[in-house]
């Protein structure tokens, strides 16, 4: 990927490096104490870019302050990727499975809006794919079907319908997401396969007479 902002240079050098780094920590068998440590190294890293990509909106760089926007998250899913591993070790099977969606979530926003295309990334998708498949049993999903009332745009703040902004997309460094206000009213709840939010999952089933939870299939008691 050839970056035109000879004035990131610096800092993209940077950025390989502590990506490399923390990468070649994201194994189950690595000290967890290390993995901690590069959580941080990311950390002090994302600082420095967010300075920068404050800089770029003040420049009005809108280039500039989306690709700084997603190699941000890019860098946001190799954390949540350690602090997957780092759950699976200390047995917080939720806490773990929500790292690896947020992770897949960046991802999927970096993929649709890396202003220089990220192909790059194409294989850490499947990557972090491999993790669903081969490390939790298959979840079922649900999906909520409500109407809403109103909801605003958090890039203008407009109301949601009347702008022209599109969730998801990144302007001038930020994603624009719509917030709801007000739900009219709850209509089903269906059982997906493809649901948008990997979050909504079923979290439990019935064995018997027993409870027992769909990631850990361990008994519920309380
Ligand atoms: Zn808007």
């Amino acid at each position: 990927m050839k970056i035109p902002f000879i004035e990131l240079k610096e800092l993209l050098t940077e950025y390989n490096a502590v990506l490399h780094k923390a990468q070649t920590n994201t194994f189950f068998t690595v000290d967890t104490d290390l993995q901690h440590n590069e959580i941080e190294n990311v950390a002090a890293l994302l600082k420095k870019m967010s300075k920068e990509k404050k800089q770029s909106i003040k420049e009005q760089n809108e280039t500039k302050a989306n690709l700084l926007l997603c190699l941000g998250f890019a860098a946001n899913a190799v954390q949540e990727e350690l602090r997957m591993i780092i759950s699976l070790k200390t047995n917080e099977a939720e806490a773990a499975w929500n790292c690896l969606i947020n992770a897949q979530e960046m991802v999927a926003a970096v993929m649709r809006n890396h202003p220089f295309g990220a192909d790059y990334l194409e294989g850490y998708g499947y990557k972090l794919q491999g993790y669903e498949t081969l490390l939790f049993p298959k979840m079922t999903f649900s999906s909520a079907g409500f109407t809403i009332k109103s909801s605003q745009c958090s890039i203008c703040k407009a109301p949601y319908a009347n702008c022209d902004h599109i969730k998801g997309n990144a302007y001038m460094g930020q994603m624009c997401t719509e917030i709801i206000q007000k739900i009219e009213r709850f209509e089903e709840v269906s059982i997906v396969d493809h649901p948008e939010n990997k979050r909504c999952r079923i979290l439990s089933y019935s064995e018997g007479n027993k409870r027992i939870d769909a990631l850990t299939h361990r008994e519920i008691t309380d």
